[in-house]
């Protein structure tokens, strides 16, 4: 079985995000959605909470899991027991930064491959920080949200 870890901070998980798992899953057999800690960026909703909300939205379809890691994600993977992470690409902002942490994780780990899918066009604009920020000024952000995905904040 082939399997892939995806992970990212998801705070909040968007449509973007969804699309990269639903992509993903025509190359993998299974995705383990991993919520973890980002140093750069400040949290909006708890960790836990992304996790929860996550596990309920995709608990009817048992090719995706979801858990919640606080490790470095190479390390993440190897508990997982897959060489794979999967990951999306929007820009070429991302592109440098996506290249920069695939670098780095060859660096620590030459047998883990990261797999990066290119944006759907229509989403390219589309980013947890946008929507945090729409948050924040009190709009209503369900459109940018994968449909019944909703979290206690
Ligand atoms: P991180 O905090 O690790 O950057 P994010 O939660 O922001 O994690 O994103 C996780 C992954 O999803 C990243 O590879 C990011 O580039 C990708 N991603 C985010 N939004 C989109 C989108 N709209 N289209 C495609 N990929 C996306």
């Amino acid at each position: 079985m082939k399997k892939a870890i995806f992970p990212g901070s998801f705070d909040p998980f968007t449509l973007g995000h969804a699309d990269i798992v639903e992509r993903g899953l025509q190359l993998f057999d299974h995705i383990v959605i991993a919520v973890g800690y980002n140093e750069e960026k400040r949290g909006w909703i708890p960790i836990a909470e992304r996790v929860r909300a996550l596990r309920e939205f995709y608990k009817d379809e048992p090719r995706i899991s979801v858990e919640q890691y606080n490790t470095l994600t190479v390390d993440f993977a190897r508990e997982q027991g897959t060489p794979f992470i999967l990951r999306g690409v929007r820009s070429h902002k991302d592109y440098e930064y996506e290249l920069q942490m695939a670098e780095i994780n060859r660096e620590l780990a030459p047998d883990i491959e990261t797999v990066a899918l290119f944006t759907t066009p229509e989403l390219s604009s589309l980013s947890s920080s946008i929507v945090r920020e729409l948050a924040h000024f009190c709009r209503d952000i369900r459109n940018w949200l994968p449909k019944g995905l909703t979290y206690n904040v």
